[in-house]
């Protein structure tokens, strides 16, 4: 299932007095994985939700594809993977990642595929209990991509995950949704994640958030050698914090 642009439209929000996030404009183009990077309280979370379905904006109009967030919620074709997963403790992680798909009729055949793919390997019949923070987060991820969602939200998805599982997963899973045509959008606090994960990247700044630069990240694929890529990813990530100092 091809994934849908997210059209934001004006889109503020504020909470009684504290105005959290400055309105909006901004098409994230089918397909590709947008990165929102700010400092703390800036109304990344906020922006999420309201994708989501789960906050409605003060002003504007959010559309997926031609849907509101809530229809596209409701049909069980987007999905969300939060800092704190929340997994019902009484499942089998394996139960946990199913349930979406159960209650949508499909259980995705590559589950089995997907929790190795996350790290979880042999830990399919363990209660979310058992495992650590980080690998609650990346059974959290697999979860939402069990579903094989049109629009897929991360927000600050491996902020529990170690290191190098860190590392690997950013190499390992944005393939997986790319492949499909999901239309993703991640929250992270990391320039270097952002620039990896990323197709484009929105820096915004503080409370209330505004976007101070909307960056295109175009790597070159392995044939033009590791010096070249890796400059420009320097390069890119030396954007992304000069906007963020301007805006502070
Ligand atoms: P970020 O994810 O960028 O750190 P958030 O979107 O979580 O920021 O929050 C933006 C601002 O809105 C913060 O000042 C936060 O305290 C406030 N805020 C977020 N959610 C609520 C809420 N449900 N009620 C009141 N204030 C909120
Ligand atoms: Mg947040």
């Amino acid at each position: 299932m091809p994934g849908v642009e997210i059209e934001l439209e004006d889109v503020s929000k504020s909470f009684g007095a504290t105005a959290a996030l400055a309105p909006i404009t901004r098409r994230l183009r089918a397909g590709q994985t947008t990165a929102l990077v700010g400092p703390s309280g800036c109304g990344k979370s906020t922006l999420l939700r309201m994708i989501a379905g789960l906050e409605h904006p003060d002003s504007g109009i959010i559309k997926l594809g031609s849907e509101k967030p809530s229809t596209m919620a409701s049909r069980g074709a987007l999905a969300m993977a939060f800092q704190d997963p929340s997994l019902l403790p009484w499942r089998t992680v394996r139960a946990n990642i199913t349930l979406g798909a159960e209650l949508a009729g499909t259980v995705d055949p590559q589950v089995d595929a997907l929790i190795d793919l996350v790290g979880l390997t042999g830990f399919g019949l363990h209660r979310p209990a058992e495992l650590s923070g980080g690998m609650r987060q990346r059974a959290a991820i697999a979860r939402a991509l069990v579903s094989e969602p049109e629009v897929l939200l991360l927000d600050e998805p491996f902020g529990a995950v170690d290191a190098i599982t860190r590392s690997r997963l950013g190499k390992e899973l944005p393939p997986i949704w790319r492949g499909r045509g999901t239309t993703a959008v991640l929250v992270t606090h990391s320039v270097d994640e952002a620039v990896q994960l990323a197709d484009r990247i929105l820096v915004l700044t503080p409370r209330p958030g505004r976007v101070v630069a909307d960056i295109d990240v175009d790597l070159p694929e392995g044939g033009d050698g590791r010096d070249v890529r890796e400059r420009v990813f320097r390069d890119l990530a030396g954007q992304v914090l000069d906007a963020l100092e301007k805006a502070a």
